[in-house]
């Protein structure tokens, strides 16, 4: 893709203009545009809902392992497109070339596995109590589903809601952040090359606080599928539930890796550091709260800050760079009220606590913080940035209690050689996904993803959890005697 591009909505089958252009920045280069988009009004959504309804009935009838087929190209064309997308995805994202091909291809596998899906059986057989009786379930999809997606993960968030919608019998109209609508594009047209028909997965470019509305609330979509922050998702929450919507969403977190004085220490501060660093922290299964016991405080602090000053923070397209810049100028801002928020409420900075000298791009260094409290608001928020804050804890259930003391729920590890503390954590962690000497970013794509309290609501995604929320259960009795 050319640099003056103009990206667009695809609606029916056709690329469609919006009411406003703007740029789409390179975070690294914030001069530079790297493309800019058109951006669509309620009116072009309203086209694009009345569009997927009207194309839903037929892609419906369509026998699934057909609709596997187009999506087991739409993957092919992602594979051998990886690196052109995973470039561009670099580019207005911001995350290093190796974590963009790495999600590139995650997303191709996503989109293939859910290919595979449509050969699954898609209901149960009963005896029934009656002669003669053929007693079954069948489960059916919902009809129009509204896919709307962030942008720390612009192609496998849109591939893992997008696959398994289309792959069960829906109609998509998806509305990716208005940060990568050019990531957005690529799948988009990874989509249309494989046949995807006209209709039946709709691209809306446009301003969430703008045509967000349109978006959730028209009469003929079915469902809302939402990833993204709390404030947002649990407004959008109210307004589709009220317009008898379902939802589901998948919100933020604030997650815990509790390292143990039994812990491979090594291991422990690659794992923090990878969770808390990479993607310069902007994973909502990043790794916030360090809970570490006060025996090994000060050799884990060590090796944590040897990691973050050593690992070359810089342009995300060069192979040597770990960590990346932010996503964009208010990222950073809000990042560095965090740490300097922290430093008035008592904490230290150990490592890192500011940008990069010398550079226009959006990086703030990756910190370390200690002397943390839990009441800090560093330790509470979630700071969506590459900062690490140290709890220090005298046991493992004072750990345990400090790693459960927020209402966010999406993911917690823990660093042990204790297998019957494992057990306990796994049993006891109150997280929807739980790690053990791995760090808390995991999202393998055939099994359930998704978070508990108030970092979800609704049925996970990815692997077979995909199903429930994307159709709906049938019992069927018929008597043929
Ligand atoms: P965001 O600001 O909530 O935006 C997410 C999506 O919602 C974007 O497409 C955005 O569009 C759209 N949106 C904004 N206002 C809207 C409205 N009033 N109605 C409908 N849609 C609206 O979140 P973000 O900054 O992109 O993403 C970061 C957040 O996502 C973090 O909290 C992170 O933890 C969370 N996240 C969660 C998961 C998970 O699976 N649990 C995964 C990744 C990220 P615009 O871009 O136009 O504003």
């Amino acid at each position: 893709m050319t640099e003056a591009q103009l990206l667009r909505s695809y609606v029916n089958g056709a690329w469609r203009d919006g009411v406003r252009v703007v740029p789409d920045i390179d975070p690294t280069h914030p001069n530079e545009a790297v493309a800019s988009s058109s951006l669509a009004d309620a009116s072009l959504v309203a086209d694009a809902v009345t569009g997927a309804y009207a194309a839903y009935s037929k892609w419906r009838g369509t026998p699934a392992p057909s609709r596997g087929e187009i999506l087991r190209r739409a993957a092919d064309l992602v594979d051998g497109r990886a690196n052109d997308i995973a470039r561009d995805l670099t580019r207005e994202e911001g995350k290093t070339f190796s974590e963009a091909l790495g999600e590139t291809q995650r997303a191709a596998s996503t989109i293939r596995y859910y290919a595979a899906q449509t050969l699954e059986p898609d209901g149960d057989l009963y005896p029934s109590q009656k002669p003669g009786v053929h007693l079954y379930t069948r489960r059916e999809p919902l009809g129009v589903v509204t896919a709307i997606t962030p942008w720390n993960f612009p192609i496998m968030i849109p591939a893992w809601k997008i696959a398994p919608a289309l792959a069960f019998g829906n109609t998509v109209v998806w509305k990716p952040a208005e940060l990568t609508p050019l990531t957005a594009t690529h799948l988009m047209k990874a989509f249309i090359d494989a046949g995807v028909p006209a209709g039946v997965l709709q691209l809306v470019l446009g301003s969430g606080s703008q045509i967000g509305d349109a978006l959730v609330t028209h009469p003929r979509v079915a469902a809302v599928s939402f990833t993204g922050s709390n404030t947002v998702g649990r407004a959008l929450q109210a307004k589709a539930v009220g317009a008898r919507k379902a939802v589901q969403l998948e919100l933020g977190g604030k997650n815990p890796a509790i390292v143990l004085a039994d812990a491979d220490l090594d291991m422990a501060a690659d794992g923090v550091a990878r969770g808390a660093f990479l993607s310069a922290g902007q994973k909502c299964t990043a790794t916030s709260r360090v809970i570490v016991a006060r025996e090994v405080l000060k050799p884990f602090l060590d090796r944590l800050v040897s990691r973050a000053e050593t690992w070359k923070l810089g342009d995300p397209l060069e192979k040597d760079t770990v960590v990346s810049p932010l996503v964009s100028a208010e990222a950073r801002q809000r990042v560095l009220a965090f740490i300097e928020g922290a430093q008035g409420e008592g904490a230290r900075v150990a490592a890192g606590g500011g940008v990069l000298r010398g550079n226009d791009g959006f990086f703030v260094r990756p910190t370390v913080l200690v002397d943390v409290r839990p009441e800090h608001a560093v330790a509470r928020e979630e700071v969506f940035g590459p900062v690490a804050s140290l709890l220090p804890a005298a046991s493992f259930d004072e750990a345990l209690a400090l790693a459960n003391d927020t209402p966010f729920g999406l993911s917690a590890s823990l660093y042990t050689r204790d297998l019957a503390t494992a057990h306990r954590f796994a049993d006891q962690a109150q997280a929807g996904i739980v790690l053990v000497n791995l760090e808390t970013s995991a999202a393998e794509y055939h099994v359930p993803f998704g978070g508990i309290k108030d970092s979800g609501a609704g049925p996970h995604e990815r692997g077979k959890a995909a199903r429930e929320f994307l159709t709906q259960e049938k019992t069927v009795y018929i008597n043929a005697s």
